[in-house]
């Protein structure tokens, strides 16, 4: 009889569960300060938690229309007109999602083809490389430089053929904490123009942009926005990652053929929740307070860390600081992290892991998105090594 391996020939043979789980689940068994896995240990907003226990008391628990609620999209529209001058049509270029994860999912599954290549960026987010590689699509791979993380064009330029489908960039990113620039999406822009590729843009940390930045969406250059995929998630902005609700924004083309993916593999999204989240985006204080209230805790952050042996990288976005340990040892990232959990109870990411080959800078990366006192307690170990 053949083995139940070959007749499953897995589609995903190098990966086993994330490193978030694995850390997560370490920094749990280790009961270790847990700066690893990015969520916060402190609570959303009380007004939000009664806005859904309204909804579901007022009958909103059966099925959304499979896009979002209307009102929530309406709101949408409105935030983004607002704060980036784009203009989405309600109707038929937005959609909600069960968090920006199943957004990329679908926005790479519903536009890339076998054979398809799709540029992305290392370090890179998790979730991208598995999405194109599960539909037959080619990852092809631009390096950010340590210590700013910034995208070298001229390498991007390089890279593009006929067979580009799409780029994806993610800024804030995640796990380096750079941004780009007007210059850097004018720099897209022109390349996107001259080759005719499709933009995906993870935007989920757009309301934590620190030092007067601003956050730079594609949502505000038109020629861009007219070929992107544009994603963000409410988990980030109001404290709530569990609650899995983000959307993607699209021209009507483009989100017409998301729509055909997302209505088989999810349908439609958590009903309560995202009536809570309409009414709640009228308070548009809770998200342009927002980096305000992170640049404290990254200061915080910084400020406790600064005298001990790890380096700080710069920090301009999200909520990841990274620290180098080349002063502490010369142990590979994904050993030292596992040991610093193990011996000295804090749990963090090893950069390593965001890479398609091994690249080792000796970097970690530490999740501010905790009350000061978590915070206080882990630098104080920190400061030890
Ligand atoms: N985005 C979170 C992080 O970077 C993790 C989410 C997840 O576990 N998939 O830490």
């Amino acid at each position: 009889m053949p083995s139940l391996s070959a007749s499953l020939n897995s589609k995903l043979p190098k990966v086993g569960p994330t490193i978030f789980t694995k850390m997560s689940a370490l920094a749990t068994h280790e009961k270790a300060i847990n700066l690893s896995q990015g969520f916060p240990d402190f609570e959303c907003a009380p007004q939000l938690i009664e806005l859904v226990h309204e909804a579901m008391k007022s009958g909103l628990n059966q099925y959304a229309p499979m896009a979002g609620l209307p009102a929530l999209r309406e709101k949408i529209a409105e935030k983004t007109a607002f704060l980036y001058g784009g203009k989405y049509n309600p109707e038929t270029e937005i959609t909600i999602t069960a968090g920006a994860t199943q957004a990329i999912f679908t926005a790479i599954a519903s536009t890339v083809n076998e054979g398809d290549e799709v540029i992305i960026f290392t370090p890179a987010y998790d979730c991208y490389e598995p999405a194109i590689e599960l539909v037959g699509g080619k990852p092809v791979y631009v390096q950010l430089k340590d210590p700013n993380y910034k995208i070298n064009w001229e390498e991007v330029k390089k890279v593009i053929n006929q067979r580009t489908k799409m780029i994806i960039i993610n800024s804030p990113h995640n796990p380096t904490g750079s941004i780009l620039s007007k210059k850097d999406l004018a720099e897209l822009e022109k390349l996107t123009m001259q080759s005719n590729m499709l933009v995906l843009s993870d935007e989920v940390y757009e309301h934590i942009v620190f030092d007067s930045e601003k956050h730079n969406s594609v949502a505000a250059f038109p020629n861009l926005a007219e070929r992107s995929f544009i994603i963000s998630s409410f988990g980030k902005t109001y404290h709530t990652t569990g609650w899995k609700v983000g959307y993607c924004l699209a021209p009507a083309e483009l989100m017409k053929e998301f729509r055909k993916t997302h209505q088989y593999n999810v349908f439609s999204v958590n009903t309560p929740v995202q009536a809570a989240y309409a009414k709640f985006l009228d308070n548009r204080d809770a998200y342009l307070e927002l980096s305000a209230f992170y640049q404290e805790k990254r200061d915080l952050f910084r400020k406790l860390v600064e005298g001990s042996n790890f380096t700080l990288k710069p920090a301009q976005g999200s909520y990841f600081q990274l620290l180098g340990y080349e002063n502490i040892s010369d142990e590979a990232d994904v050993d030292f992290a596992i040991r610093l959990t193990k011996e000295f109870k804090v749990a963090s990411i090893p950069v390593s892991v965001f890479y398609n080959k091994k690249v080792d800078h000796k970097v970690l990366r530490f999740c501010f998105a905790k009350q000061n006192s978590t915070l206080e307690e882990a630098a104080a170990i920190l400061n030890k090594l």
